[in-house]
């Protein structure tokens, strides 16, 4: 909610002079390697960069944002104690979703965590995005054609970054519903000169045959899609790996970090994957993108953009900032939009910060053992917490073992919760060994239960795999 008062605008100019400052509107890219300079900044250079941006910020929130005004308040913290990144950490404690979903109840439809209000929606606002609400009340979030241009130039330093060139052309295969990542890579492929064939509202097997007719270079969906399809057109006979597709844009769900999910998509199509890491509060754009060095057989890692971002890792239970190299939460603060910038948001997946220098000359921190573990997603069974993403790594490494499986939670009558994994096999008597296996991965005892291959519902878009049925 915008405060129609001098100081709110002040801010606002101040604002977005600093970040039209460091803006270019590029079309083609800087080199060979590199769309934009940015990339290979010094780390001096990007620490003074982050200091200007956050002296900037500070003001501008508490001026335009009744959330962060209340906040500042409430604390006794002075927009002005935010001077630079260490005086940040030091006086502005991590801000949760759980504080962003009760602003968004309390001040329905829009709530007062983002500076886009309706002077601005009406001026030049452009698309509305909203958090996936499937673990409370959505977030949504509006952004302005101001911002899609600074969203652009990030998604195609990663796009880039991915090895997308001239010549290369998309086929997104989503829904087009208010999700950030679709569209932010749809935008971007338009600024970056690369044609498009849209890929939406159809089923597996007409996307297939558009890919065999138009020969698109690049898919642009969730993991879970790419296996579906990919096994769609092995059931009509045909080699995903024989086809056009070289690359594999993904978002939306956890994937390289995941050891053996990485493989199985990268061999079934014989293409390389490009992973978009961010989220829905500090777009616009991927926060993290995949790194034209990496091999396979690599501890995965993606990039992160720190002349737009700040990323820390927290401790999960004190949210206080863990030494670099320890793996905790990330935290995100975005420093590249009018419309949602945001202070120490905690995102809320583990990974191990690295400043180490990388391969290809990015300069920029790296989030290591990739972000594979969103905390919402933590599963607590008696006691023992673990992410799904432990069981389908033991899934998949175990030989035969088809796409899909499912981990169901229930209770017994005598009152204990227990865990079934359901998995595809040929071999209905392997469920004690699979449950062994899994057991020696993760450290987790569950029962096994077999079923034939191609029996589980594939997944489509986003995987749903964990069914809880305990009782609460
Ligand atoms: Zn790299």
């Amino acid at each position: 909610m915008t405060h129609p008062t001098s100081r709110a605008d002040e801010t606002r100019t101040a604002w977005k002079a600093v970040l039209e400052k460091y803006h270019e509107d590029r079309e083609t890219p800087l080199n060979e390697n590199y769309w934009s300079e940015k990339d290979t900044w010094s780390r001096d250079w990007i620490r003074a960069v982050q200091d200007e941006k956050i002296a900037a910020v500070a003001p501008f929130l508490y001026e335009n944002s009744d959330f962060y005004r209340r906040r500042f308040d409430r604390l006794g913290v002075a927009p002005t104690d935010l001077r630079d990144v260490d005086s940040m950490i030091a006086n502005w404690p991590v801000v949760t979703k759980q504080e962003m979903m009760e602003d968004a109840e309390a001040h329905p439809p829009y709530g007062t965590y983002t500076t886009c209000g309706e002077a601005e929606w009406a001026d030049r606002g452009w698309m509305l995005f909203s958090s996936s609400g499937s673990t409370g009340t959505p977030r949504v979030f509006r952004y302005t054609h101001f911002d899609r241009q600074y969203w652009e130039q990030a998604n195609a330093r990663a796009l880039y970054s991915g090895g997308l060139r001239k010549g290369d052309s998309g086929l997104p295969m989503v829904g087009f519903g208010p999700h950030v990542f679709a569209w932010g890579v749809q935008y971007t492929l338009a600024k970056m000169g690369l044609p498009v064939v849209p890929g939406g509202g159809m089923d597996g097997q007409a996307r297939a045959a558009m890919i065999e007719r138009f020969n698109p270079t690049t898919l642009i969906c969730t993991p879970s899609y790419l296996l579906y399809l990919g096994r769609v057109m092995q059931d009509m006979g045909k080699d995903p790996a024989k086809t056009s597709v070289k690359w594999l844009v993904t978002g939306g769900e956890p994937f390289s970090g995941v050891s053996g999910t990485l493989e199985r998509i990268q061999d079934l199509w014989g293409a390389k994957s490009l992973e978009f890491y961010g989220c829905t509060e500090a777009s616009p754009h991927c926060g993290g993108y995949s790194c034209p060095e990496y091999q396979e057989g690599d501890e995965p890692f993606i990039h992160l953009m720190e002349d737009i971002q700040v990323w820390e890792t927290v401790d999960p239970n004190g949210l206080n900032p863990v030494a670099e190299g320890e793996r905790g939460l990330t935290v995100c603060t975005n420093l590249n939009s009018e419309s949602s910038a945001q202070l120490r948001f905690l995102v809320g997946d583990y990974t191990r910060l690295s400043h180490e220098p990388c391969a290809c000359g990015r300069s920029h921190v790296r989030g290591m053992g990739c972000l594979t573990g969103r905390s919402d997603d933590l599963i607590n069974l008696r006691g023992i917490k673990f992410f799904p993403v432990q069981i389908e790594e033991a899934v998949r490494a175990y030989p035969g073992t088809g796409d899909e499986f499912q981990i169901r939670l229930t209770t017994k009558d005598d009152g204990l919760d227990v865990m079934t994994v359901v998995v595809e096999h040929p071999d209905q008597g392997k469920s004690d060994e699979i449950a062994k296996a899994i057991r020696s991965h993760c450290e987790i005892r569950c029962a096994v239960e077999v079923v034939a291959p191609d029996t589980l519902p594939k997944t489509e878009m986003k995987a749903k795999r964990v069914f809880d049925e305990r009782n609460k």
